[in-house]
């Protein structure tokens, strides 16, 4: 692979947060590779750690939280040379000033929460760009225009003087994509964007993310929940569950070539995907309390492909080719070779497990 073109690197990531309850560990040694002008989906239920993972690359970890361990190398251009940097090494204001919003940007599930309710569309279109271009104010309103234009908004005279409340879910998200497009990102993070959207505004907006990523050329990092969207828009996946990645690969590793059971498991619960069967899955059970601690694999307890060593042992991430990888027992020479099987009621057995699980 060439270094050169990788835009950023997450190594070995734990993210722990203070609580009432004690530390909870919610991103548990995280490796991530985003390469130039790539998307990147990061997939997981709710609660695995997708949201604080990409939060931490913008330095918005809450101040009950900590990086406990790991580097996020992230690489831009300025003034023709390449530069490389540690995110987790730069301070607030120096992550305000140089990196969130003008070299990496972020859209959030609920754009609710990234528009100011009591300003105009235009004016909080404008603010970014004043505040990192040195800008005039008629030339900081062409560009909102054209902002506008770009994201599909036909009438942007009108939007520009529009607040939030004024405009529908569908609207309000492309102006939060304006305004995360406006200081031209090298990266664009989305988090879940289509997920308050009804099934054909999802659509739309995810039609349109792609088409600028093209036009831009910048990369991005897709949080979602959903293999359909996923199918559609990224280049690469990274499988998350309790805090770690336990599958990574090209959107065809994933999807014809699946090695890890929970990734089996998300697959079958994917509507477009799995039409031939009548009932859509469900993983049985429900991730571990990060709250706790415990023995070997956090998947072990939902795993039917369960050896006695998932009970024992964290599985290492194997390799199945240069850019496939996934974290389970199942993939060691020694066990048993499995058939892919969604139905939570079959019942296993592992004759050769002994061999496994007295490593
Ligand atoms: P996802 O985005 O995959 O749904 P999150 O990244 O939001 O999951 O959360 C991962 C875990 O971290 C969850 O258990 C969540 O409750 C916990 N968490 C997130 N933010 C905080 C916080 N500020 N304080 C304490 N726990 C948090
Ligand atoms: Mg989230």
């Amino acid at each position: 692979m060439n270094r050169n073109n990788t835009i950023l690197t997450v190594r070995n990531l734990s993210i722990a947060f203070q609580t009432n309850s004690g530390e909870l560990n919610a991103v548990r040694g995280v490796n991530l590779q985003l390469m130039k002008g790539e998307t990147l989906a990061i997939v997981g239920e709710s609660g695995s750690g997708k949201s604080v993972t990409v939060k931490s690359i913008m330095g918005m970890v809450t101040s009950n939280g900590r990086i406990k361990e790991g580097s996020i190398e992230f690489t831009y251009t300025d003034n023709g040379k390449s530069i490389t940097e540690d995110l987790t090494k730069l301070s607030n204001k120096e992550m305000q000033k140089r990196i969130k919003g003008k070299r990496i940007a972020m859209v959030f599930q609920d754009p609710m929460t990234s528009l100011d309710p009591t300003m105009s569309i235009g004016n909080q279109i404008m603010e970014g760009i004043r505040y990192h271009f040195k800008i005039s104010k008629k030339n900081a309103e062409k560009k909102a225009m054209d902002l506008l234009e770009l994201v599909g908004i036909k009438n942007p005279t009108s939007i520009m003087r529009n607040y939030p409340h004024q405009l529908s879910g569908g609207m309000r998200q492309r102006v939060v994509i304006a305004i995360a497009l406006s200081c031209d990102p090298d990266l664009l993070i989305c988090d879940e964007p289509t997920t308050a959207l009804d099934v054909t505004m999802q659509a739309k907006i995810i039609q349109l993310i792609m088409d600028i990523q093209k036009e831009k050329e910048i990369s991005v990092l897709f949080i979602t929940h959903d293999l359909g969207v996923v199918a559609k828009i990224a280049d690469k996946v990274s499988i998350m569950y309790a805090g770690k990645i336990v599958e990574s690969g090209t959107v065809e590793d994933i999807f014809y070539d699946a090695r890890h059971p929970y990734t089996w498991g998300l697959l079958a619960s994917t509507p477009d995907i799995n039409n031939i069967q009548e009932r859509l899955y469900t993983i049985p059970g429900s991730p571990p309390n990060l709250l706790n601690t415990w023995e070997g694999d956090a998947f072990a307890e939902r795993n039917q492909y369960a050896m006695n060593i998932d009970f024992r042992l964290e599985p290492p991430m194997f390799k199945i080719n240069d850019h496939h990888y996934a974290a389970t027992w199942l993939l060691h020479e020694n066990a048993v070779k499995v058939e892919r099987s969604h139905q939570n009621n079959q019942t296993l057995t592992w004759e050769e497990e002994g061999n496994l699980a007295n490593k």
